[in-house]
């Protein structure tokens, strides 16, 4: 089986600090992937390790076709492949960082003209057709500030998606908005995942962990404690610590 997103041995620490022992993850082409776990376990370092945010000090990370090894006499990647490597993967955060002195329409033109040196006219299309997708069509000149908290994070789902990466990586993209704002968003995430779109989500939205992930991945203190189909780990956890967590939240059926 030819994995979309490999990592073997993935290990980082900040100071003295273990946040990711021995991380071991294969997601299929395709698949959804909701990663879960307290506050702390190393989820957000886990996500920012696939993009290069954060370079792993051991272990072997690959995307696709592009790999990387951080084991010892491996060569570190070099600005350029960062770039490239980090491409491969459309990362949406908790905090939308759109840039407010663009129209929405210019935000998600942004990266194609400015990384990828795609033509305007190209890169503009490109826009147009994925805030469509997105519900965003009437949108295109507004300004950020205009926008709700919802239409921001569509926004950033946009301009990801404008580099046509090969997975997207969501970190708590929904924790932030208002509870009204939440289900617009979650939308565009479920038509994604029925397009084919290869990602892993970090989110504490259990209920739809469980409808739209493939896997759950559950995580605790640098470790992947517990993994498996969607509904077996939210609905029969094995382990005493996954059940401990999810017996935080109310899901519903
Ligand atoms: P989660 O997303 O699961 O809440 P994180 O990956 O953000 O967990 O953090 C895991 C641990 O790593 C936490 O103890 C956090 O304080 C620590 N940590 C994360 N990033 C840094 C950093 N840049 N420098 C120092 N410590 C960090
Ligand atoms: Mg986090």
């Amino acid at each position: 089986m030819n994995h979309k997103i490999e990592v073997s041995g993935l290990r980082k620490s900040f100071g003295g600090l273990a946040v990711l022992r021995d991380i071991n993850l294969r997601v299929e082409p395709g698949a959804v992937v909701a990663l879960i776990g307290p506050s702390g376990s190393g989820k957000s370092t886990l996500l920012r390790c696939l993009n290069l945010l954060v370079i792993p000090d051991g272990g072997r990370v690959r995307i696709g076709e592009s790999s990387f090894s951080f084991d010892a006499g491996g060569t570190l990647p070099g600005a350029r492949e960062q770039a490239r490597f980090r491409s491969n993967a459309g990362m949406v955060f908790q905090h939308f960082n759109l840039f407010p002195h663009m129209t929405v329409l210019q935000n998600v033109m942004e990266g194609p003209v400015s990384v990828k040196s795609a033509p305007k006219a190209e890169a503009e299309a490109l826009a147009r057709r994925l805030l469509a997708k997105v519900g965003l069509s009437d949108k295109v000149d507004a300004f950020p500030n205009k926008l709700s908290g919802g239409q921001k994070q569509r926004v950033a789902i946009a301009r990801a998606l404008a580099m046509e990466p090969e997975v997207m990586l969501f970190d708590e993209a929904t924790s932030a908005l208002d509870p009204e704002l939440v289900g617009e968003v979650l939308g565009v995430m479920r038509d994604l995942a029925a397009e084919g779109m290869t990602m892993i989500i970090v989110t504490h939205e259990i209920g739809f962990a469980r409808e739209v992930a493939d896997r759950v991945v559950f995580m605790r203190d640098g470790v992947i404690v517990e993994e498996g189909p969607a509904r077996e780990v939210i609905g029969q956890p094995r382990e005493e610590a996954t059940k401990a967590f999810l017996s935080h939240f109310h899901t519903r059926g």
